[in-house]
């Protein structure tokens, strides 16, 4: 390989090739999943295996734009503790550890980390460590993506799951796995279900947005053993594939915005700074 090419890969970089990385500020993306049951038919790598794609592919895409790293592999997974196969990460550690990982990227001199997220508890703290990054640094930003919003207007017209049952294990998820891997896929096990209805107010919809009540229970106690939350039998790999190339659109369409977005000094607008601002004698 020709030596002056940037690689898309941090782990096949040398030192040397890793600090021109930073220099080039390439953004950064790292992928952020979980090991985690998916029903019956998909194996428990569903999460790390979609946005770990999606990040390499982003950065062979356009490797003059966008690093892709290795992934946080475990997530944030009490809920599903109840089925087999499934690993969990307290959130406090979770929320450490991977804020440790962005801060090494801004260390070595990069000034954009965008968190690609797979997995949806981790959302949350996904968000809180981007914020966490950019609160503590003048020159550096980072944001969180949980990938499936990158494909929303996209679901919107090709989903054939009802609003309110997209969520786990899914037609989209399912979809996904088709287009990646589908010698992997026991599409004679893929059954259809959805979580125990609690409450009008409460529903979970990775595509369509969630009900006005964030509430979260234990996954064995509202599954009906199955695991999985929606229609995985609707789901082929050409779903899979638009949503990939869809994702991989908007992800690289993000990453020039943010690579170019200017970060204006903070001001200090409060008696103790000296910053002026007009409105001080309103
Ligand atoms: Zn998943």
């Amino acid at each position: 390989m020709n030596p002056a090419e940037p690689k898309p890969l941090l782990e096949t970089m040398t030192w040397p090739e890793a600090r021109r990385a930073a220099l080039a500020n390439r953004v950064v993306l790292l992928p952020v999943g979980a090991i985690e049951q998916h029903g019956p038919h998909l194996p428990v790598d569903v999460d790390n295996r979609i946005v770990t794609w999606l990040c390499d592919e982003a950065a062979r895409r356009r490797p003059d734009l966008v690093m892709s790293v290795p992934p946080i592999h475990y997530g944030f997974n009490t809920h599903n503790m109840g089925f087999p196969g499934t690993v969990s990460v307290e959130v406090e550690h979770f929320v450490n550890y991977v804020a440790d990982v962005c801060r090494s990227f801004v260390k070595q001199g990069h000034k954009r980390v965008i968190l690609i997220n797979g997995h949806g508890s981790n959302a949350m703290p996904c968000a809180l460590v981007a914020r966490k990054i950019v609160n503590e640094h003048d020159d550096a930003l980072a944001a969180a993506i949980n990938h499936w919003n990158l494909a929303r207007d996209l679901a919107a017209k090709i989903r054939e799951t009802p609003v309110g049952g997209m969520a786990h294990a899914c037609e989209y998820e399912t979809s996904w796995y088709l287009h990646l891997a589908p010698g992997q896929v026991y599409m004679d096990k893929a059954v259809a279900d959805v979580l125990q209805k609690r409450s009008e107010q409460i529903w979970v919809d990775l595509m369509a947005g969630d009900g006005p009540v964030a509430f979260i229970d234990d996954w064995s106690r509202v599954s009906n053993g199955s695991g999985v939350e929606g229609d995985p039998a609707t789901a082929t790999a050409e779903k899979g594939r638009l949503y990939a190339e869809e994702e991989i659109k908007n992800l690289l369409s993000f990453c020039a915005e943010f690579q170019a977005m200017t970060v204006p000094p903070r001001r200090n607008y409060t008696a103790r700074g000296t910053d002026p601002n007009p409105y001080h004698d309103a």
